[in-house]
């Protein structure tokens, strides 16, 4: 099997498994138990902090550990927002995840909040003029993810917070996408609020973080025992905590040589598809691009026929987001970049991890061209 549906989720990572084993055994204590049993936990969880801030480049007491992205996106902007008295004005962009989207659509009907939605442009970029024309005196947050999950599109994340803050807006970025692939500075990219989930990176499903500037006021959605600084009750996932902190130290430390390896490899891949595929499009920009994202729409097929004959020879891919799998709708994320439902319905993602090869992938790519013939065959 190929798997190349990394953006949905990858593997848990077998030190990340061996790190967190005593979280569950030995060292099972509550982390708020003062005895020899809490207190390992407790010291755990500190170091696991302390490694997501290093990796951030922030202070421990500006992290906080959520049960994913999706948590991390709900209290970013909701807890800003509904924090923030500076007024009731959010803007985001159309190519978001579904977390940010439903959260600024939950402000906008339960709270009153406008919410601007910025369009992109045919590569899924955001016009920063037009940006710098909706954020206003009123603005309370500017929501921009930092590479998009379907086609990869990475976004000038310091430009936009630049204009954010020249406003005096707070500026959350959703780097699901990013964590393990970009620089998640936080001062050099001047956000005030960044969320990140483990499974995207080798640790669990169920961890996550939201980085919070510490000047930043936030309003908790889960109350309770008051951890996590009263930003999030909820006893603590301690292992996954582990486990997230690991992964990060982990794929920090190749980061860039993979990053630099995986799009070479991938980039041949695109080239090749390109090359040998009649209508295929490529969606999303050649550059600034994830570097482990090959997605592209064929037109005149079905996406979904096509995973299925690509997984009948053993290739895993997607047919957009995870997220958004199994309903019909074309992805929000294809049609805002302008491109037609029904062709959006063709797509494919392929996302790639770090053992990617050339091989592995001209494997895949033959394996695409055969796929196409069989589902153009049967005229799906
Ligand atoms: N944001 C982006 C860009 C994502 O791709 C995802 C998951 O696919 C999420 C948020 C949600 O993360 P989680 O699955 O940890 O809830």
């Amino acid at each position: 099997m190929i798997y190349l549906d990394n953006a949905a989720t990858t593997p848990v990572r077998r030190e990340v498994v061996e790190a967190m084993w005593p979280y569950f055994t030995s060292e099972f204590g509550n982390p708020s138990s003062h005895h020899e049993i809490g207190e390992p936990a407790a010291l755990a969880l500190t170091q696991a902090r302390e490694n997501i801030a290093e990796w951030l480049g922030c202070r421990a007491s500006e992290v906080i550990f959520t049960s994913g992205g999706t948590e991390a996106d709900n209290l970013a902007i909701k807890g800003i927002a509904l924090a923030t008295p500076r007024g009731k004005h959010i803007v985001t962009t159309a190519i978001e995840h579904q977390a940010v989207l439903e959260s600024c659509d939950y402000l906008k009907r339960q709270h009153g909040f406008e919410v601007t939605v910025l369009g992109v442009d045919g590569e899924g970029l955001v016009d920063l003029d037009a940006l710098a024309a909706a954020v206003r005196a009123d603005t309370t947050l500017v929501s921009v993810m930092y590479a998009n999950n379907e086609v990869g599109t990475v976004q000038p994340i310091a430009e936009i917070a630049a204009i954010a803050k020249k406003q005096g807006a707070a500026m959350h970025t959703d780097a699901v996408q990013a964590a393990g692939w970009l620089d998640l500075d936080v001062s050099k990219l001047g956000v005030d609020a960044l969320s990140i989930s483990g499974h995207k990176l080798g640790a669990p499903k169920g961890i996550g973080v939201l980085f919070v500037r510490g000047r930043v006021p936030l309003e908790p959605l889960m109350h309770g025992g008051g951890q996590e600084r009263g930003n999030r009750s909820g006893t603590e996932n301690v292992a996954g905590a582990v486990g997230l902190a690991l992964a990060a130290r982990l794929s920090e430390a190749t980061r860039e040589e993979d990053a630099a390896r995986v799009a070479e490899i991938r980039d041949g891949f695109i080239e090749e598809v390109l090359r040998t595929v009649d209508d295929a499009i490529l969606t999303g920009p050649r550059q600034p691009r994830l570097p482990n994202n090959a997605s592209f729409c064929f037109p005149g097929t079905s996406g979904e026929s096509l995973l299925l004959e690509l997984a009948g020879q053993g290739i895993i891919c997607s047919s957009g987001s995870a997220c958004a799998a199994g309903s019909d709708e074309p992805s929000h994320v294809l049609v805002a970049m302008g491109i037609k439902p029904e062709v959006a319905q063709t797509a494919v993602r392929f996302s790639l991890d770090g053992t990617a090869t050339a091989h592995q992938m001209r494997v895949v790519a033959s394996a695409l061209r055969a796929a196409l013939v069989s589902v153009r065959k049967l005229g799906a």
